[in-house]
C-alpha cells in the first residue's frame, strides 16, 4: 500500500532531509506545532493563529518584507504570510530628504502596518526576530517562537562603525545619539531634520561611505536639501561634504552642477575623504591628510547586512558587508531552499534601493510559490528607479532607471539597460512624488 503524504508532511520532511544533509546530525526531527525547544530554553508559540496552509514568515516589514508578504498571498492563495516588524508603524526612508525640506509632510511618508495585513490578507506581529534553528524550523522573536514551512529574511542594514576607525562602543554610542546617519530608522531621519531647520550657523559635515551603501544617489540629494533649507530659511552655514569615494558616484554630472549652481557658496565637496578617525569631544574629523572641524554632522558609515544575519549564523565570512551566501537567482540560501535573504541584505551587488527591493520581491514570492508546487521559474532582473531633489519650491528632480544581467565572464551582476535623466525639472520633481505614492499604494492596499 503506497502511503499518502500531504504537502505539509512533505515540506517538513524534505527540510529536515536539506538541513541534516548540512549538519552532518542524521535526519532532524521535525517538530510538528509543539512547543520548541531552542537552545535548551522552551519557547512558548507566538500569540498568532494556527496555520492554514504552509506557512512563510517574513522578517521586516520594510520595502521588501511588505512587498513579499502581498504577493507570497497573491501567488499562491494557500500560503500562511506572517510579516513581523520591530516597528509599529512604517516610515518611509525614500522621500524623507525632501520631507526634510518641507515638500511633503509626515502623512506622506507614514503608512500601518495594520491595515497592510488586513487590506491584503496575511498576520502582521510586531515583534522583533531574535533566534532561528533552522533543523526544526523555527524563529523565535520576543513574543515566542513561530514555525515556519518557509523563512524570508528581509532585514534592512545595519551600520559598520568599525570602518570608519570607531571600535570603542561608547564612541559608537556617542556618534549614533549625537551624529546620527538618517539611513536607517525614522527617529534618525527625524532628529536630522531638526538639526538642518535649527542650525545656527557654521560647518555642518555630511559624510558619504564608500562600498554598497544604501541608496546611492541619497547622500547627495540631502546635500542639495540640506543647502536649500539653509538658503530658505537664511541660515548662515556652509555644508562640508566628505566623500570616502573618489568621485560622485551617480548622476555626478547633474549633483556637480547643481552644487554650483545654486549651492556654491554653501556646499564644499571632497572626495577620497578616507575617514580614519572621530574625535567625539573636539567635534573633529580625521582622514589620511587633513584634519576637519565641524560643529555639527551627520556621519553615515559604511553598511552590512542587518545584524541579525550574522546573529543567526548565516554571514559569510568573505563578506566585506557580512551577507549571507545566497543563491545569486533563486536567493535561498546555498545549504537551505526554505530560508531566503532579499532587499538591502541580499548578498548580489544590486542598488540598495526600495524600487529594487520591491521589483525584486515580487519576483521571489513567485520563486518561493513556484518551489513549493515543486517548480522554477525563469531569473528576472530587478528595476532600481531613483529620484534625487535637486532645488525646491517647487521642487525639481533628477532621475535613474536601470535593470541588470548577469556577465559570465565576471561571474557578478552589471548594471544592463540604464536611463540617466540628469537634467532636473519640475515635472520628474512631482514624478518623484508619485512613483512614491504608487510604492506605497502598492504595498499598502489590495
Ligand atoms: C534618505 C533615503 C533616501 C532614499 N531614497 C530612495 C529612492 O529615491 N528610491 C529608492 O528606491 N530607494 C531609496 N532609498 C533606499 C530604500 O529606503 C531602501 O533601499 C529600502 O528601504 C530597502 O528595503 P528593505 O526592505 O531591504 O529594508 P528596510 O526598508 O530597511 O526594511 C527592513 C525592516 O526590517 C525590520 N527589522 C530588522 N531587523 C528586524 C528583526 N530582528 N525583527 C523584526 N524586524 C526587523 C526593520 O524594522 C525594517 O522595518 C532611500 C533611503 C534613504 C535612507
Amino acid at each position: 500500500m503506497t502511503k499518502k503524504i500531504n504537502r505539509r508532511k512533505f515540506l517538513q520532511s524534505s527540510a529536515a532531509l536539506a538541513t541534516a544533509a548540512v549538519s552532518g546530525q542524521g535526519y532532524a526531527q521535525t517538530a510538528g506545532d509543539k512547543t520548541p525547544v531552542i537552545g535548551g530554553k522552551i519557547s512558548s508559540p507566538a500569540p498568532i493563529p494556527v496555520k492554514k496552509g504552509p506557512r512563510v514568515v517574513v522578517v521586516g516589514g520594510g520595502w521588501s518584507g511588505l512587498t513579499m508578504a502581498k504577493y507570497l498571498k497573491k501567488t499562491n492563495p494557500k500560503f500562511d504570510v506572517v510579516l513581523i516588524d520591530k516597528n509599529q508603524q512604517f516610515v518611509s526612508c525614500p522621500i524623507s530628504n525632501v520631507w526634510m525640506a518641507d515638500q511633503v509632510n509626515l502623512d506622506f511618508l507614514t503608512h500601518s502596518y495594520v491595515e497592510a495585513a488586513q487590506n491584503n490578507d496575511y498576520l502582521f506581529l510586531n515583534t522583533t526576530a531574535i533566534e532561528l534553528d533552522r533543523t526544526t524550523k523555527t524563529l523565535v522573536t520576543t513574543l515566542g517562537s513561530i514555525k515556519y514551512d518557509y523563512l524570508v529574511l528581509a532585514p534592512g542594514i545595519d551600520y559598520e562603525y568599525s570602518r570608519l576607525g570607531i571600535e570603542n562602543p561608547e564612541d559608537e554610542y556617542a556618534l549614533r545619539m549625537n551624529y546620527p546617519a538618517g539611513f536607517s530608522s525614522a527617529s534618525e531621519i527625524m532628529m536630522i531634520k531638526h538639526k538642518l531647520q535649527n542650525f545656527k550657523g557654521g560647518t555642518l559635515v555630511l559624510t558619504v561611505p564608500s562600498g554598497n551603501y544604501r541608496c546611492i544617489a541619497a547622500p547627495y540629494e540631502r546635500a542639495c536639501m540640506a543647502a536649500a533649507i539653509f538658503k530658505k530659511h537664511n541660515i548662515r552655514g556652509k555644508i562640508l561634504l566628505l566623500d570616502m569615494n573618489p568621485d560622485i558616484r551617480i548622476k555626478a554630472e547633474g549633483f556637480k552642477k547643481a552644487f554650483s549652481q545654486y549651492y556654491a557658496d554653501i556646499i564644499q565637496y571632497e572626495p577620497s575623504t578616507e575617514i580614519s578617525g572621530i574625535n567625539i569631544v573636539d567635534r573633529e574629523i580625521e582622514t589620511d591628510f587633513d584634519t576637519y572641524q565641524f560643529d555639527d554632522a551627520v556621519i553615515y558609515p559604511p553598511v552590512r547586512a542587518a545584524s541579525i544575519i550574522e546573529k543567526f549564523g548565516l554571514s559569510d565570512e568573505k563578506s566585506i558587508q557580512k551577507e549571507a551566501s545566497i543563491d545569486p537567482f533563486k536567493y535561498h540560501l546555498v545549504d537551505d531552499e526554505f530560508v531566503y535573504v532579499t532587499g538591502d541584505s541580499r548578498s548580489q551587488p544590486f542598488s540598495k534601493s526600495g524600487n529594487t527591493a520591491h521589483s525584486e520581491a515580487r519576483y521571489v514570492a513567485e520563486v518561493i510559490s513556484a518551489h513549493a508546487d515543486g517548480k522554477e521559474i525563469e531569473w528576472r532582473s530587478p528595476q532600481t528607479m531613483c529620484f534625487s531633489g535637486v532645488k525646491i519650491d517647487p521642487l525639481e528632480s533628477m532621475s535613474i532607471i536601470a535593470y541588470y544581467k548577469f556577465d559570465e565572464m565576471e561571474k557578478n551582476f552589471a548594471f544592463d539597460r540604464a536611463h540617466l535623466m540628469e537634467k532636473w525639472n519640475e515635472r520628474a520633481g512631482q514624478a518623484g512624488l508619485a512613483w512614491a505614492e504608487g510604492m506605497y499604494r502598492d504595498m499598502f492596499y489590495s
